[in-house]
């Protein structure tokens, strides 16, 4: 079966195949001949999500799923949330949205933070929705290499690394993404 994973986000794509096998094979936006910026104008993660899963399949008539991640930290009452990408204003900057959330959580003890990511998958005109959270906190400087986004400052529940300092199996053993693609999997493999 083929299927567009519908992100300009080449990590996500790399962590996403990395728990697939061989059952499914993933196009990409390039692959299907589309350049432009997916539209993302909704208020919550799903409605990003089933947005930009829309919007490939409108106009590009292909079967597809597309994510929507926010990090949700309890001190800032659920912020940077659906805004996790601009948090920082635009252009998008992974490095200024982790400075803006060092300071605003500057001397602060109460930490804990966790990441959801919302899968939107539409299969002709029927429309299905994946969930995964992971908890943990927000470090008070980067640790690691490895990863994207805010990984450099997120440490996941029971364990003494970043999400940066962990290989790519490892986080997706865990991480909120890895979560959802194995429900979207799990789903496939029963039609
Ligand atoms: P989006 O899902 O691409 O809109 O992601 C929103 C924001 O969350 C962006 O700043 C991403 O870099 C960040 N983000 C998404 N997934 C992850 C992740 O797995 N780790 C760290 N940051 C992430």
């Amino acid at each position: 079966m083929k299927i567009c994973f519908a992100t300009n986000n080449k990590k996500k794509i790399e962590e996403v195949v990395a728990e697939l096998g061989s059952s499914l094979t993933i196009l990409s936006l390039a692959d299907i001949g589309c350049t432009e910026e997916l539209p993302e104008t909704g208020a919550t993660l799903e409605a990003n999500a089933l947005e930009k899963a829309q919007y490939v399949k409108d106009k590009y008539g292909i079967d597809c799923f597309a994510d929507d991640t926010g990090l949700e930290v309890y001190a800032l009452g659920g912020a940077p949330g659906v805004y996790s990408g601009r948090f920082a204003g635009e252009p998008r900057s992974d490095q200024r949205n982790m400075d803006l959330l060092l300071k605003k959580l500057d001397g602060l003890t109460e930490r804990k933070a966790r990441f959801k990511t919302v899968f939107s998958l539409i299969l002709g005109s029927n429309h299905y929705s994946f969930e995964g959270i992971a908890e943990g906190e927000i470090t008070t400087e980067r640790s690691g290499e490895g990863g994207f986004g805010y990984d450099p400052i997120f440490k996941p529940n029971g364990m003494d690394k970043t999400f940066a300092e962990l290989s790519m199996q490892e986080k997706n053993e865990i991480s909120h993404r890895g979560m959802a693609v194995r429900k979207l999997i799990y789903f496939l493999s029963k039609l």
